[in-house]
């Protein structure tokens, strides 16, 4: 047991292992406006690495619509009733006092560690607060899909009429894509009897040594995200593996520059920015101001974590989507929803530039830098004046090569009435 500095939580907290921080930290913001749903980016993972026979319902990049989905299902609100029963979170949070190392205040509640004890483990052997979900519940990858939730229509056959009025709509869903966080604190990782999962210590990425597993699943029971996989086949868990070879620039026409995952590249949507940030010895963040990840997190403050009331710090952070009540986006990524909302409807100069780098190359961004433009809107939206100047933003890989150049206006392409059916 180690007593580690969790910042989400803005608190200590006990982790039953040693933690270790890497030099830089596979990390990622998705954002929830912009995803339609397409499942494009869970077909690119299970196409490229779980295709195979006994891995029929591995999903490790999985897109959920809450908030009636969930795969496995219902993984989340398990979790918080048993969190709940121990006297666990969402608990209370208390004001930010240091906005760098509690940028969302102190969680005064139980963590998934905290409350392990209190668990009614059938075996007494819990390392974390968690449950094995049942085949019944892996089998169904997509129900609910599209379900929306609040007010109903009341003529059977006629749509609801209201709730056309932002910021929170009376009738609303919204889709949630999910991989594996690649948390700091990991779950999965103390749980493992083996110690067959490590983090590695170049990049943060969490994986299962195959040949060391045998398949107990204690992994699958204490991951409070529900992200490793059991494959009856060969007897083994199986999780996302943050594409690494990809990473490490070893795909086959990559050139050896690094390219960012499957999932990430091939989102339509373009909701998807992949990246890394420098740790400090107490893991949190080292101020790197002009790399889009840092900055969406700790500067703007637009992303948020996905439960951080579990406890495992994960790496992968959400812009919440603006239409959906507060009350519920606020139990799933904390109390910094309220400010994301906001500025998300009204962005700042700068965050409407950085928004435009969200998968605009395969290649991984690490900085970016501003040249300015003109001023192409000015006008009162919802009682908040919005100014839009059209920014050019230049975005730059690891070695410092150029590989983004994009203004914030798109431009407008208007097709031949020859073909009108083509680029
Ligand atoms: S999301 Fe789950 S599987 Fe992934 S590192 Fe965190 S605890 Fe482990
Ligand atoms: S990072 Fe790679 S392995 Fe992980 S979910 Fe995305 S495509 Fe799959
Ligand atoms: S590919 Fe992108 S837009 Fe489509 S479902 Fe996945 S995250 Fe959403």
């Amino acid at each position: 047991m180690s007593n580690v500095y969790n910042w989400q939580l803005g608190r200590e907290m006990a982790y039953p292992y040693e933690a270790a921080y890497p030099g830089r930290q596979f990390a990622f913001v998705f954002n929830i406006n912009r995803c339609i749903g397409c499942q494009s980016c869970t077909m690119a993972c299970k196409s490229t690495w779980t295709f195979s026979a006994g891995q029929e319902y591995m999903w490790w990049n999985n897109v959920e619509t809450k908030p009636y989905g969930g795969y496995p299902r219902h993984w989340d609100v398990k979790l918080l009733d048993m969190l709940h029963a121990t006297g666990g979170g969402p608990g209370a949070w208390a004001r930010p006092s240091d906005a760098s190392r509690a940028p969302y205040g102190e969680y005064k509640g139980k963590t998934i560690f905290e409350a392990a004890p209190e668990a009614p483990a059938e075996d007494g052997s819990q390392t974390a607060l968690g449950f094995l979900p049942t085949d019944e519940e892996w089998n169904t990858p997509n129900l609910f899909e599209d379900n929306p939730a609040g007010a109903q229509a009341t003529v059977r056959g006629q749509y609801f009429r209201g709730g056309g009025e932002l910021p929170a709509h009376d009738a609303w869903f919204f889709y949630l894509a999910r991989i594996c966080n690649h948390c700091s604190y990991p779950a999965c990782l103390a749980a493992c009897p083996r110690k067959a999962i490590y983090k590695r210590p170049e990049d943060g990425i969490v994986l299962i040594d195959q040949k060391e597993c045998r398949g107990y699943r204690k992994c699958m029971e204490a991951c409070p995200y529900k992200k490793t996989h059991y494959r009856p086949t060969t007897r083994v868990s199986e999780k996302c593996i943050a594409c690494y070879p990809r990473i490490e620039g070893k795909d086959t026409d990559a050139g050896g520059r690094p390219y960012t995952t499957r999932c990430m590249a091939a989102c339509i949507g373009q909701i998807r920015l992949q990246g890394f940030v420098g740790l400090n010895p107490d893991g949190t963040w080292v101020e790197e101001r002009n790399n889009p990840i840092y900055y969406l997190v700790h500067v703007a403050k637009l992303a948020l974590p996905l439960y951080p009331q579990f406890g495992t710090e994960p790496n992968g952070y959400y812009i919440p989507p603006r239409w959906v009540p507060r009350r519920y986006l606020r139990q799933m990524f904390g109390p910094g929803v309220d400010a994301a909302v906001e500025r998300y409807m009204a962005p700042d100069r700068e965050t409407l530039a950085v928004l435009q780098l969200f998968g605009k190359d395969n290649h991984i961004c690490h900085r970016y830098e501003i040249k300015e433009g003109p001023k192409v809107f000015d006008k009162e939206i919802r009682g908040r004046r919005v100014e839009i100047y059209n920014d050019t933003v230049i975005g730059y890989d690891r070695d410092g090569r150029e590989i983004i150049r994009c203004t914030v206006e798109e431009p407008l392409h208007v097709r031949s009435g020859k073909h009108a059916n083509s680029i």
